[in-house]
């Protein structure tokens, strides 16, 4: 009998896809459907980034590239990392990837060996645990709920390294959540970190420039200076430049760490496009305007879709300050029914909301924490003004489950 690779047994189709793919089908269909479930900026870069990418087509050399990434960009990449306040590194500290996704894949596949545990807080975006079984990690999650605003205390995350874990991954704003940890916060989880040497430090921060409130981006490093030697900082033009299909990330990592990336990068895919190079130049290097503009644009949506989940008797929601996600606790809606339909649990909830009123969202299982689900509000304005009006009849329109079935008998 031919055989697959047990690791690949242990992998699972992303949950964000199935539902995203669900929400295709009903608008093929022909239903009107408002889309909240895919993480995708919806926004493309400047103008200027096209302009680089004619002007490089002209003298395309069609040749391999880097296994780190062409110097102008790791330039590029390290002045980026000086202006949101991470200084002191070196080409030779960073690398290039297809996307944070791939980045992360590396760095996993070059610190874990199979058995070798990894500690995350949940919510955790969903591939940090596919990643992690792929590669036969023991994984240890650490459940950040709603009541403590998902986010991870600093007793956690000391209880957690007791054991020396080989990896700690951090995310930071977070998706699903969209929390951002204050820079006191970061202080002080950098000091529990900085007590226990045997565990590298990854930080996935690729949505350093999705920040509102003026709570500002942190990091680790930038408290105790020590951690640079065992942390691996991830980013990416995806979210913050409008280019999630132009598959660009970075590392900046010790030496060691960074060249362990180019290593692998020289097996898996060799380099990036010479003329996506040149686009996530003019993107790094470039007028920064888009990026301010929609970020100044999501706190204002943020607003708005806080505003409308609170307004429902019963959701909870921790008050989101970056990315482009709200993460609302809609447990209250569970042992409910709507049009017979019953709502056990998250899932449940998702596909009721979705078959009812055309609104897709992603149930929090995916991310971790069963009581949430997920909104990503970077759809066009008139749709999001709908879709939030349909959430919120839709649980108008909840019934007891225990009437509905004295209904029904
Ligand atoms: N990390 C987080 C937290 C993300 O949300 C995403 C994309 N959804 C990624 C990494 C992967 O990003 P990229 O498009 O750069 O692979």
């Amino acid at each position: 009998m031919l055989k697959l690779a047990t690791r690949v047994g242990r992998a699972n189709p992303s949950a964000i896809m199935l539902i995203a793919d669900k929400a295709k089908q009903l608008k093929a269909a022909g239903r009107d459907i408002v889309n909240f479930s895919i993480g995708v900026p919806n926004f493309l870069p400047g103008e200027h980034v096209y302009e680089a990418v004619r002007e490089a087509l002209k003298h395309d050399s069609g040749a391999y590239g880097s296994n780190r990434g062409r110097e102008d960009l790791l330039d590029a990449f390290l002045a980026h990392m000086r202006e949101i306040g991470l200084d002191g590194y070196k080409r030779s500290n960073v690398a290039v990837g297809i996307g944070a996704k791939q980045v992360l894949y590396n760095l996993c596949e070059a610190l874990l060996d199979e058995g070798d545990e990894i500690v995350f807080p949940t919510p955790y975006w969903t591939s940090y645990l596919d990643i992690a079984e792929i590669l036969g990690a023991k994984i240890t999650l650490l459940p950040c709920p709603p009541e403590q605003n998902y986010k991870m205390t600093p007793a956690q995350l000391e209880h957690a390294l007791a054991s020396k874990p080989r990896v700690f991954l951090f995310n930071n704003p977070s998706n699903p959540t969209g929390m951002v940890y204050s820079r006191e916060e970061i202080a002080a989880l950098a000091d529990v970190l900085a007590k226990h040497p045997d565990t590298w430090i990854i930080t996935d921060d690729i949505y350093n420039r999705m920040v509102f409130d003026g709570v500002g981006y942190h990091n680790f490093v930038q408290f105790r200076p020590e951690l640079r030697e065992r942390t691996a900082i991830v980013d990416s033009l995806s979210k913050t430049y409008g280019m999630p299909g132009w598959r660009v990330g970075f590392v900046a990592a010790p030496e060691m760490l960074a060249n362990a990336v180019v290593t692998l990068n020289s097996n898996h895919i060799t380099n990036i496009p010479e003329i996506v190079t040149a686009a996530a130049v003019a993107a790094l290097t470039g007028p920064q305007e888009v990026t301010k503009e929609k970020c100044a644009d999501f706190a204002g949506r943020r607003d708005d879709v806080l505003a409308a989940l609170l307004s429902i008797p019963g959701v909870k929601c921790p008050r989101p300050q970056g990315a482009f996600y709200a993460f609302p606790d809609i447990s209250v809606a569970f042992g409910k029914s709507h049009d017979g339909a019953i709502i056990d649990n998250d899932v449940d909830f998702c596909a009721a909301l979705l078959e009812s009123k055309g609104v897709a969202c992603v149930p929090g299982s995916a991310f971790g924490e069963p009581r949430a689900l997920r909104i990503s509000y970077t759809c066009p304005r008139a749709q999001l003004d709908a879709g939030l009006q349909r959430f919120r009849e839709f649980f108008a329109e909840l019934a007891e489950t225990r009437q509905v079935t004295a209904a029904h008998a």
